[in-house]
């Protein structure tokens, strides 16, 4: 139908023509004219205007068709930068990024979220002004600071919600904490999130359906759907460690519940059961070391883990059918044990058609997953179309 072809709408404003420079690729004014559909004298306006907020810049001359060559234009990432922070429950990972999501410097070190939010986001901020600095840009060109927590993050607020491994940090109004030792807007996540976010971006920008899965000592998910990130109503879209796994009988959970998959599934909980069985395991890491050296008793404990992970994963894949499962977190590493353990499962407990081509793999972003992705969170809202028009109308004024 001739009205239904119109759709998605053509670019209006200059915040929309910017958006199909995201991908990197250059263009002349001629093809933007033909992209947009506006008057070649409109397209002309828009370029000096994203031009003059530092988001576009010459890339060069195309190729001539016959007289002079057309000049292109390219988005240029390196006029602001972004602040991505991801805070695990013992260790924190700072990166400046450039606007592609691209870090410039950056900083990995072991860190205590249960010393509470003073001491630890006198740090970040500390860390990151340090940063910046060693990156070779200022403080008034960061558009923003992403950072992922540990726990439940309610998604208006950015504050958390009763997080299990966080005290003192319920309710702790971040973004304003942060804004008030930075500067700039602060947006706030949880770290699987964040994690599925990096990865999505990084790794998988073309799938558009996809679940983050994080193993680790808790497990979690991360969920994108039409290549956006749901979040659910208040944020807790995702938490999978405590749905009830099938016949795990009475496995008591820290929430209070029984047989939740990360008392049944999760690192400590396997680590538990190796002990009982005599070995010596104190972390989720040694788990993944004593798999690695060949343990069979461990190799075979961390399959059933997965096994129990797939069977509250095939109960995702029919809700929500994505294209592909990403398996990330510490007990990722194990290698194939726990791939094996959930492939088997999902492949088993789902509909053909669901699982067509349904791939599950192990992430590729690895422990850079989640400072780009908490950067791209602020990366997104900031080249976002009313974004970039508010920007430009900013500069007119002045
Ligand atoms: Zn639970």
């Amino acid at each position: 139908m001739e009205g239904l072809a119109k759709f998605p709408p053509r670019p209006t404003g200059a915040g929309e023509m910017f958006q199909l420079f995201r991908n990197g690729a250059p263009r002349t004014r001629a093809s933007l004219v033909a992209e947009t559909g506006q008057s070649r004298s409109t397209v002309a306006a828009r370029i000096d205007a994203l031009r003059s907020v530092g988001l576009l810049a010459p890339a060069g001359e195309a190729t001539s068709t016959g007289g002079r060559p057309p000049s292109t234009f390219a988005f240029d990432p390196g006029g602001r930068i972004a602040l991505g922070v991801d805070l695990g429950a013992t260790h924190a990972r700072i990166a400046v990024t450039d606007l592609a999501g691209v870090p410039i410097a950056q900083v990995d070190e072991p860190l205590a979220i249960a010393d509470g939010p003073d001491p630890v986001l006198a740090w970040v901020a500390e860390t990151g002004r340090k940063l910046v600095t060693q990156a070779g840009r200022r403080m008034d060109e960061l558009a923003g600071v992403g950072i992922g927590l540990p726990g439940p993050v309610d998604h208006g607020t950015g504050r958390p919600v009763n997080p299990p491994i966080m005290p003192g940090w319920g309710g702790v109004d971040v973004p304003a904490e942060l804004y008030a030792r930075l500067g700039a807007p602060v947006l706030v996540d949880n770290d699987v999130n964040i994690m599925a976010l990096g990865e999505h971006r990084t790794m998988a920008p073309d799938v558009d359906d996809l679940l983050f899965v994080k193993v680790a000592t808790g497990i979690g998910a991360g969920v994108i759907m039409d290549g956006q990130l749901r979040r659910g109503a208040q944020g807790a879209a995702g938490d999978l460690g405590h749905v009830t796994v099938p016949g795990a009988g009475d496995i008591p959970c820290r929430c209070g519940n029984n047989g939740c998959l990360e008392a049944v599934a999760g690192g400590a909980a396997i680590a538990a059961r190796l002990r009982a069985a005599g070995a010596s395991v104190g972390t989720t890491q040694d788990i993944v070391d004593l798999v690695r050296s060949g343990d069979v008793a461990a190799g075979q404990a961390v399959r059933q883990a997965g096994r129990d992970i797939g069977s509250v994963l095939a109960a995702s894949v029919s809700l929500l059918n994505p294209a592909r499962i990403v398996v990330g977190g510490i007990l990722a590493g194990a290698g194939e044990h726990l791939m094996a353990g959930i492939r088997e499962v999902v492949y088993q407990r789902s509909l053909p058609l669901a699982t067509r081509d349904l791939r599950i793999t192990p992430s590729e972003a690895g422990a850079q997953a989640g400072v780009v992705g908490a950067a791209t969170l602020v990366i997104e809202q900031y080249l976002a179309p009313s974004s970039v028009d508010t920007l430009i109308a900013a500069k007119e004024v002045m």
